[in-house]
């Protein structure tokens, strides 16, 4: 390609919302524009990464023995309302209608419509298992779109099912799949790590996520500083948390406790002399339910955080809200006096399973300037425990007794075990051995394929610009002539580029009429792993390579030239 030839329109301002390197680079170097509210063009550079990016993703799903097929985006509301999923979605999902009044939403993910493909088609143990899959777009109405293509609306998703006759098979499927995603993003050339994660709103048992570590990720990932055990802190177990210091020895009892709302934790501490350890902490939510609110009693140690994932998992809420003091008020419950005993009845509540049989600790005592000590929780009903807690920081591993970090990640894929729950709403059965209907055993496979793109520079960039590596890279080098108005300096780097490219090398010759250091500085800003220039030294036979990542200059002689290139971009 030559420069002049080139649509790639370069700025020196990034947009104002664009706070991450990936988003203001690929903005600033040209490889996309933006045209509303999550939504972004793909300009002919960031269109050549995205289509390397895709033909990866393409290339070991192929190998990996599944079909490509190709889903509409449009989607008839009834298949979302045959799952049971239209009224649950939440606004994410785009809902609207024909001139006909019938109502359609723009898919975010296809579960509904590969099963509706596979019902009555696929109808014999026989002729399982099977894995289709599409590259395409998506649409999510996302509350917050920012980051440019890290969280955009319309977005390009690889997104596979595969379908079993039984749940074995299933397992064996997602194993192979963790397999091709670690082989797909290990070509990309990413750092990366499969955790464990949260099933979110798609469902179902057993998920991963694999995460490329980034500072700018939006998710906190756990990893254990010495074994493998890496999950996502909305999934995050570790060893059953102690304390060093002695319990407080108490006789059960109610006491005067003048405490402040605010902070009461710690004011029950210390006007107790005890570590938070020995305190009972309640966070009261407000769930959302489809079809009702309420006000649910989270309650965990005093020095844990409520993981609010967790605690929607719990209750089986679509969402949680912070309760206001009124809220409280109208079921009984006082702010910064609740506990787990004697509690209003009808109050839903939840315990943390830490506290399971723990005894000697300090609780609210559901009346107003009153605590409880010396509880002992005990005889609650076992559907009361749950994990609820945000493993932090040098808390213990629960495989291997390490100690625990805290990293950052973005999600760039995520492996989910489905079993029969979209296939049994949606009558999708085949006849197994013997004879007997059953509903398909299912597992879906996403990646962020338009994500990506941005992945690739959050991991690999500097202040100039993007840095690329060689597997996505839209040129490998950038032919760059100092001064168009030499004539011999033209003539030798077009018959370098003229070759090089015809060899099969991704090359860029910069044969535009601009200055040296606007060359350069573009050079730099769209991250091509090596640049070439052309310039004063040719008439010594001696040419400059400048490498990307390091920026260090390398002066090599003309002879020999084509041969040390061709070596190099291989
Ligand atoms: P996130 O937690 O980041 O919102 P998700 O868990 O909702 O993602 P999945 O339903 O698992 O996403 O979708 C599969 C993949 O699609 C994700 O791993 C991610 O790489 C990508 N993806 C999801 N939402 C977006 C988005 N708004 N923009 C770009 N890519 C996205
Ligand atoms: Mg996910």
């Amino acid at each position: 390609m030559r420069y002049s030839n080139l649509f790639a329109p370069t700025t020196k301002e990034a947009p104002k919302d664009a706070t991450l390197p990936s988003h203001q680079f690929l903005i600033r170097a040209g490889f996309i524009s933006q045209y509303g509210s999550g939504l972004y063009n793909f300009l002919p550079l960031g269109k050549i990464v995205f289509d390397k990016i895709k033909a990866v993703v393409k290339e070991e799903m192929d190998k990996s023995g599944a079909n490509e097929i190709q889903m509409g985006v449009v989607t008839p509301a009834d298949l979302w309302r045959e799952s049971g999923r239209y009224s649950i979605f939440g606004k994410e999902l785009l809902r609207f209608q024909d001139r006909k009044n019938n109502e359609f939403v723009l898919g975010p993910t296809h579960e509904e419509v590969v099963v509706d493909i596979v019902k009555n088609r696929i109808t014999s143990y026989k002729q399982l298992p099977l894995h289709l899959y599409q590259i395409t777009t998506k649409f999510r109405d996302e509350a917050r779109p920012r980051f440019g293509l890290l969280r955009g609306r319309e977005f390009t998703m690889k997104d596979g099912y595969s379908f079993h006759k039984n749940e074995a098979s299933m397992r064996e499927e997602f194993a192979h799949m963790e397999q091709t995603y670690t082989k797909i993003f290990t070509r990309l050339g990413l750092d990366f790590r499969a955790v464990d994660a949260d099933s979110g709103a798609i469902g179902g048992s057993g998920s991963k996520e694999f995460m490329v570590l980034a500072d700018n990720g939006e998710d906190d990932i756990v990893v254990c500083e010495k074994c493998s055990y890496a999950a996502n802190v909305e999934a995050a177990k570790r060893a059953k948390q102690t304390c060093q210091i002695e319990p407080p020895q108490a006789e059960f009892a109610k006491f005067h406790t003048p405490t402040p709302v605010k902070d009461s934790i710690a004011h029950i501490a210390t006007f107790f002399k005890v570590d938070p350890f020995y305190t009972i902490k309640s966070v009261i939510k407000k769930a959302i339910y489809e079809d009702r609110e309420e006000i649910i009693a989270f309650f965990i140690r005093g020095n844990d955080t409520l993981q609010e994932t967790k605690a929607q998992n719990a209750c089986g809420s679509l969402d949680l809200v912070d309760a206001s003091e009124e809220e409280l008020l109208s079921i009984g419950l006082i702010a910064g006096f609740c506990g787990p005993l004697k509690l209003p009845e009808d109050v839903q509540f939840f315990i943390d399973e830490e506290l399971r049989d723990e005894k000697n600790l300090i609780c609210g005592a559901n009346e107003d300037q009153y605590h409880f000590v010396g509880v002992h929780v005990v005889n609650f009903n076992e559907a009361r425990y749950k994990d609820l807690v945000a493993v932090r920081i040098g808390d213990i591993c629960p495989c291997c007794g390490a100690s625990l970090g805290i990293t950052k990640g973005i999600e760039v894929g995520h492996i989910f075990q489905l079993g029969q729950k979209y296939a049994s709403a949606m009558q999708a059965t085949f006849l197994d051995e013997f004879g007997k209907s059953q509903a398909f055993y299912m597992g879906c496979y996403g990646i962020g394929v338009s994500r990506l793109v941005a992945v690739m520079i959050e991991a690999s960039h500097d202040e100039a610009g993007c840095i690329w590596n060689k597997q996505t890279t839209p040129f490998m080098l950038d032919i760059i002539i100092s001064n168009i108005k030499n004539e011999s300096d033209v003539r030798f780097a077009t018959d370098l580029y003229e070759n090089l490219s015809a060899s099969g090398f991704e090359v860029l010759l910069d044969d535009r009429a601009e200055r040296f250091g606007v060359k350069i500085k573009d050079f730099e800003l769209m991250g091509f792993p090596y640049a070439l220039i052309v310039g004063k030294g040719l008439a010594e036979g001696k040419v400059e390579l400048v490498d990307r990542k390091t920026l260090e200059k390398t002066s090599l002689h003309v002879e020999d030239l084509q041969a040390q290139l061709k070596e190099l971009l291989s």
